[in-house]
């Protein structure tokens, strides 16, 4: 796997290999300006699964027998005379 070979030696090797020119190192380096916005920070994550409990669906239509025609029950649980 060439791929792999590439990613060893590249941490082997590490970042302070990199050489840095002289005028860059004289610059005085300031820190990013990282201010937080004003007001409320807008919600920019989605929960993930299993976060919020899922709410079960009210059906929208009853069980209805398939014997019988009426509503509340099933065919299996039927007792109505036909
Ligand atoms: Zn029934």
């Amino acid at each position: 796997m060439e791929g792999d070979i590439c990613w060893s030696n590249q941490s082997r090797r590490g970042p302070r290999d990199v050489d840095i020119p002289e005028d860059v190192k004289k610059m005085v380096l300031m820190p990013p300006v990282t201010k937080r916005q004003p007001g409320r920070r807008r919600k920019n994550r989605i929960p993930s699964i299993g976060e919020y409990p899922v709410t079960k669906k009210t059906k929208l239509v009853p069980n209805k027998c398939g014997r019988c025609r009426m509503e509340g029950h099933n065919r299996s649980s039927c007792t109505n005379p036909i």
